[in-house]
Parts: structure tokens; sequence; C-alpha cells
């Protein structure tokens, strides 16, 4: 007689935020799997719901508890994790039926939570995880985060007392892990953190083996080791710390892809004092020099605030000069937001609405001529890019370039190229560009 097997518990999982919470959520769907739970696309097949909140801004907490609300009313079982779990008294006010919550990367608070909620019915027949555990991403990117917290006190931010002062992952559970995602087909790496240049600073001393040598906790050793693991490694939220110069030739020697996000926030130092922003000196510029040169092609990304509370006209056209200078390919840009219980919201002389978004536009329209211009001048060179979507009908593919990091940077548009899967990495050569994409065919 066959084995009767036991229906699993489902869950349903809603994740909000960032990048990192998406890894948090991840790792909590990886462990349920191999506790013996199954997941629901939607809330009505779903015992359970689980809402991994976002705390960082005021909308997106407001954003956080409307998808409370909408799990409540679709399905009843709620568990609420990630951030906003520092605020549970708030949630239960408005949400008593709320079955648990837990805070950031709680995860066998999470687990046990759910655990209780819909208890599994656990079988060696169906207790396997997939090698890379399950992932919320496309199989041919990952994030790897390498640590949580921070240890700085940036003004705005209140990500320090939400998820705590720096901690670094051991190298080698790290590179583990990015050998198993690529196992499981993951053909470019997207490293996260808070601070990925901080990497390894408190457990500095401790190196650990990996296949036959010792690595050392930092970006430099880590990004090396990634970059014999994944095709593509991809660095996020890089302060520009003096040893950053150090993984410049990594770059240059294609270990890495030539690419930094490094989050400048401003230029003009006195925003940059109140900000009370890391690694930021006025030799920036010099520092983006030197790095051109030794990795010409090299790609930098950054995020800006605009209408922090005392930034003046000056101090606004200051930026916009800067960024005259420094030709960043990818820019980002928000207006200034109080989040509760960040010290930026006592300052005095806070910018008004109408202000913050003039400076705004006036901000997006530099970057996009920036931008557009530098595309213009990769039109007729030949360019890897990594295959995101194909549409077989139109015969047209969706990629991106070193340049690109997905869904915060522009995309290469591929006429006859339905022959491509997803995660190729294929020579194109451009032919078009407008002010954030670019436009080829497969050379
Ligand atoms: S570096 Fe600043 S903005 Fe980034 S997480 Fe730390 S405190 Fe927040």
């Amino acid at each position: 007689m066959a084995t009767q097997l036991p229906s699993p518990p489902r869950v349903g999982m809603v994740s909000l935020g960032c990048p990192k919470n998406l890894v948090d959520s991840e790792r909590i769907l990886t462990q349920l799997r191999a506790d013996g739970y199954q997941m629901s696309a939607d809330y009505s097949g779903a015992d359970v719901v689980l809402v991994n909140t976002c705390g960082f801004l005021d909308s997106a907490k407001e954003e956080s508890l409307e998808a409370i609300g909408e799990a409540i009313a679709e399905n009843g079982r709620v568990i609420v994790t990630g951030c906003m779990g520092k605020e549970a008294e708030a949630i239960r006010t408005r949400f008593p039926q709320v079955l648990a919550i837990t805070g950031a990367h709680e995860y066998e608070q999470v687990v046990e939570a759910v655990h209780a909620a819909a208890p599994a019915a656990i079988s060696p027949y169906v207790d396997l995880i997939p090698d890379a555990g399950l992932k919320l991403t496309p199989r041919h990117y990952s994030y790897l985060k390498i640590s949580e917290g921070c240890n700085h006190r940036c003004s705005f931010c209140i990500i320090p007392s939400l998820r705590g002062d720096l901690v670094s992952r051991r190298p080698d559970a790290i590179l583990r892990e990015a050998e198993k995602l690529v196992a499981a087909g993951t053909r470019e790496l997207l490293v996260i953190s808070q601070d990925t240049s901080a990497y390894g600073i408190d457990i500095r001393r401790e190196p650990r083996a990996w296949k036959g040598r010792e690595v050392v906790p930092h970006m430099t050793d880590l990004a090396r080791e990634l970059g014999q693991i994944a095709p593509w490694v991809r660095l996020h939220y890089v302060y520009p710390y003096p040893h950053v110069d150090q993984v410049i030739p990594l770059m240059a020697e294609g270990l890495v892809l030539p690419y930094l996000d490094i989050p400048f926030q401003h230029a003009a130092p006195s925003v940059l004092r109140r900000m009370k922003r890391p690694a930021n000196d006025a030799k920036v510029l010099d520092r983006i020099r030197a790095w051109r040169d030794i990795c010409p092609d090299i790609a930098i990304r950054s995020t800006f605030v605009v209408g922090f509370p005392g930034e003046t006209e000056a101090d606004f056209d200051y930026l916009l000069d800067w960024l005259d200078e420094a030709q960043l390919d990818r820019v980002g840009a928000f207006r200034f937001e109080p989040v509760e219980g960040a010290s930026a919201n006592l300052l005095p002389d806070h910018v008004p609405e109408e202000v913050k978004e003039e400076r705004y536009a006036r901000v997006m329209e530099k970057t996009a001529a920036i931008s557009a211009a530098k595309l213009q001048r990769k039109i007729g060179r030949t360019l890897d890019v990594i295959i995101d979507a194909v549409d077989a009908e139109s015969g047209g593919a969706t990629a991106r370039s070193y340049a690109d990091a997905p869904e915060i940077d522009g995309e290469v548009q591929l006429r006859d190229a339905g022959h491509l899967a997803l995660g190729d990495i294929v020579p194109v050569v451009i032919e078009d560009a407008d002010d954030h994409d670019l436009y080829g065919v497969p050379a």
C-alpha cells in the first residue's frame, strides 16, 4: 500500500521593503520548507500569512500596516515580522487579531510562531530543501547578505536602532552560500548589507579556512573569492573608505563587475555634517577620478537626498555642480522625509515641501542629462549583458549590462534575441540609447 503523506500546512508570505528584507524572507521560507511547510501563492490557500514589514520611512510603515490589514481581511491568520516588530504595541492596537509579532531577523522566533499557529506535519518523504534554499528573485540572480546592522548613526536613518550594530557573517559561510546559489543557477550575485565596505571589522581577527586557504573577513578578500565563484558579482552599499581603492583593480581585472553603488546622499559639506554621513570628505571627487584611471569603465551609482533640514539654495547648487564634476552613471534621488525616531527631525530649518519638489525635479533633470550623454557614448560598443526576460513572440529580450543592477538601474532592450535563455551572458552591439536605457542586438 502506498504511504499516505500528511498534507503539509501552507504559508503565505508578503515581503515588503528593501532587498535585505527580501533575503530575510528567503531565509524564513527556507527554514519553513525544511520544517515541512509548503508555500501558498494566495491568501485563500494559506493556513497562516507572514507579513515581513519595512519600517524605514513613515510611508513604508504605512504600507506595512496596510499589508497587515489586507492579510487579516483576506485570510485572518497573520504573523508580523521585520522592522516593524519594534512597534508591536502600535500594531496590536490597530490589529488585535494578529497572531504573533517578531522583530527583524528573529528567524527562530518567527518560525516558532508559524509552528504554533499551524503545526507542521513532519514527513521524511517531503522534507527536502532545494539546495540553494527558496528564492524570491529569479533563478539567475541572487542577493547575498554579508552582514547585518550598522555602526553609523546617520541622522536621517533609524536602521541602527531597528537592526543594531554591524554583525558580519563568517566568510566561509558566505562563500558556501554563494557556491550553492551558483550551483542552483545563479549567474549574478548582488552583495548587500547596510555597509558593505565595513564588512568584517567586527571579526577581523577571525580568518576562516576555505578550500585549503585562509579567507580574511574583509571586503576585498571576500570580493576576490566571490569573483571566482560567480560569473558576475555586483557590490552594493559601499562607502568610500580608503580601502575601497583596493577593490577597483579587481574590477579592472574582470573579477567583479566594474560597478559601485555608493550612497553619497549629498555633496555639500555642511549638509553631510548634519547628516552625520560616514567617509565623506572633500576628496571624494579625486577618488572617483583615480578609480576611473584604474578602471575607465567603472559605473558608479548613488542616491541623494534633497531638502534635508537646513539645505540652502547654495548647498543645493553645490550638489548640482558636484554632480556635473562627478559624472555618475546612475542616480536615484529622494525628497527628505522625517522618519519617526530619526535625530534629523530635531534639526532646525526644515525645507518647505514645494522647495523639495522643485529641487527634486532639478536634480533628476540634471542626472538624466548626464546619464543620456554617457549612454550615447556606448553606442557602437559591444557589451556583455545578462538576459532577464525573453519574449518568444516578438523575438525581443530584456537584459542588463554591468552598469545595471536589477530593478534600480536601466535595461538593455534587445532585438533578434528570442533564442536566448534567462541568465545567459552574451555580447551585444549597442545600437541606440535614451536617458536611462540602451538598445542593441546580439553580436
Ligand atoms: S550608513 Fe547611515 S543610512 Fe546606512 S544604515 Fe547606517 S546609519 Fe543608516
